[in-house]
């Protein structure tokens, strides 16, 4: 299945991943869209990082720390669209100085 996923990502990254918070959509490996977490660093009982992983083959699909999700797991194609997504945003929020 990693054929597909080669393929598909190149044209479709956000097929895998939402381009809203990069959560997991479908497993890259088998396709599945059910997953469950794993916690990974817990403090206080606050949740700090999370690993997820596909229900059907256990693939790690994503990584969740300090309320983000990973960039690194998503395609070339969507981490570059995603970086972009981002300068916009630093570039709108930013106070012109007078
Ligand atoms: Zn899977």
């Amino acid at each position: 299945m990693k054929a597909v996923y080669n393929f598909v990502c190149k044209v479709k990254p956000w097929w895998f991943f939402n381009k809203e918070d990069l959560s997991p959509k479908r497993c890259p490996d088998c396709l599945s869209k059910s997953f469950y977490s794993v916690a990974k660093d817990v403090s206080d009982y606050l949740l700090l990082e999370a690993e997820y992983r596909c229900n059907c083959c256990d693939s790690v699909v994503q990584y969740w720390s300090y309320g983000n999700f990973d960039p690194a797991y998503l395609p070339p194609k969507g981490r570059e669209e995603h970086r972009q997504r981002q300068n916009e945003m630093i570039t709108f929020g930013e106070v012109p100085h007078d």
